[in-house]
């Protein structure tokens, strides 16, 4: 996208944060639910088509560009961006990346438009972070498969108009191999979703089981048509939506940092405000700058994504980080804020609960230190 196209749709992202979201704020916590007027108005926007190519439809985004919007997004409770998230990444993206000319036509015009939202169904009761150790099978009939096995914490499935869904469809494999990522309208029969879970933040963004029994799907809904590559997909997929992960996370501590500051200029005790004793300044400063550095690292590892160079390590550092800083930044708000950041009613309360998360899903932060040092050590020569 041209650079100035890029400056207006980012323009016109932070406004819509900040007049249309925040002020929505309390009622989604309120509700638990993301109001039907906004997710009208993230269609309007574009939102939903962020990172689909133009020629589906989208706005073609490419990884840097990405992040900066969704630093904007970030800004707001994390549930608003939720309703987009699957769509812009980790569901719809296996398509963009690895799927055949007739997938993209038939499913990336509707997802960019927000017609349909795309959920993404790895996870397992018994098998997390062990993702290439998936139980559900896709079992060959004839011109379909079927489908049997129970997805865990599926984020959207209760508004998916599809979902890509990864199942073992080579017989008596074990590990990522025998994996193929699978094209499921939401509609076909077969397909069961569990209750919303209750979880302990992020009010507003809708999470289940999706179970799959005997849910029939044709053969040529496999992603890039060839079986055994869904792993690959996935992984693939993964790699971006930790940089898009990273973005949020930059987005929602400029925000902690933003309240703890006008908190700090607010509050008063012993007659002064509370920002200068220097003992809050330093919490404020060591915000500031765990910030600076999340952002540097995911500008840098954008750009050499959108170059192409293989950046794995980088972004599982990048998503260590700027996840783990998060978490921190979000402890020193409500530090800040001292017995009224336990409190409801403040927002950093809230945003501690939010952020908890993002240490956990695409890959927990043990994940990403695995990935990163059995980098180092086999570079080393060590083989592990
Ligand atoms: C709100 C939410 C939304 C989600 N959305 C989706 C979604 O849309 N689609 C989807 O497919 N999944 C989704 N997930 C699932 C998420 O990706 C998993 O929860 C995550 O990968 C961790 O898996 P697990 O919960 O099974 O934990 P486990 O893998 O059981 O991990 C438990 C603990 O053990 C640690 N651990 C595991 N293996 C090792 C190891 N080898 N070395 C050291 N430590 C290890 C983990 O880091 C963790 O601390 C979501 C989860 C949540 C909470």
């Amino acid at each position: 996208m041209d650079t100035e196209t890029y400056q207006l749709l980012r323009g016109s992202v932070r406004r819509f944060v900040e007049e249309r979201l925040m002020p929505r704020e309390d009622q989604v916590e309120a509700d638990d639910a993301v109001p039907d007027d906004i997710v009208a108005e993230m269609r309007e926007l574009g939102l939903f088509g962020l990172t689909i190519p133009e020629q589906y439809g989208g706005l073609g985004l490419n990884v840097k560009e990405e992040a900066g919007v969704v630093f904007e997004l970030g800004r707001t409770s994390l549930a608003f961006r939720s309703v987009i998230g699957t769509t812009v990444g980790i569901g719809s993206q296996g398509i963009v990346i690895d799927g055949t000319e007739k997938q993209k036509r038939e499913w990336l015009p509707r997802l960019a438009s927000g017609e349909a939202i795309a959920s993404f169904a790895l996870t397992e009761p018994d098998a997390g972070s062990d993702a290439a150790s998936i139980s559900t099978t896709a079992t060959l009939a004839g011109d379909h498969y079927r489908l049997n096995g129970t997805k865990r914490y599926i984020t959207n499935a209760p508004r998916a108009g599809m979902f890509t869904v990864m199942a073992r469809s080579e017989v008596n494999t074990r590990g990522a191999a025998g994996i193929s990522a699978f094209i499921v309208a939401a509609d076909t029969p077969g397909i069961v979703l569990g209750k919303p879970d209750k979880k302990m933040g992020q009010r507003g963004a809708v999470i289940s089981d999706v179970i799959f029994d005997d849910c029939r799907v044709p053969a040529d809904a496999i992603i890039g048509g060839v079986p055994g590559r869904g792993f690959k997909t996935a992984m693939k997929v993964l790699d971006r939506g930790r940089i898009h992960i990273s973005a949020l996370a930059c987005g929602m501590a400029d925000r902690l940092l933003e309240e703890s500051v006008q908190y700090a200029i607010e509050r008063r005790q012993f007659g002064r405000a509370i920002g200068e004793f220097q003992l809050i300044q330093g919490m404020l400063a060591d915000s500031r700058t765990e910030l600076y550095a999340a952002q540097t690292m995911v500008a840098d590892v954008a750009r050499r994504y959108d170059l192409g160079e293989k950046v794995s390590e980088e972004v599982a550092c990048t998503k260590y980080f700027s996840t783990e800083a998060l978490g921190r930044i979000a402890d020193r708000a409500v530090q800040i804020h001292g017995g009224a950041g336990y409190m409801n009613a403040t927002k950093v309360e809230r945003f501690y609960r939010d952020v908890r998360v993002l240490r956990i899903y695409e890959g927990t932060s043990q994940i990403q230190q695995i990935i990163i040092s059995r980098g180092l050590l086999r570079k080393a020569g060590l083989g592990v």
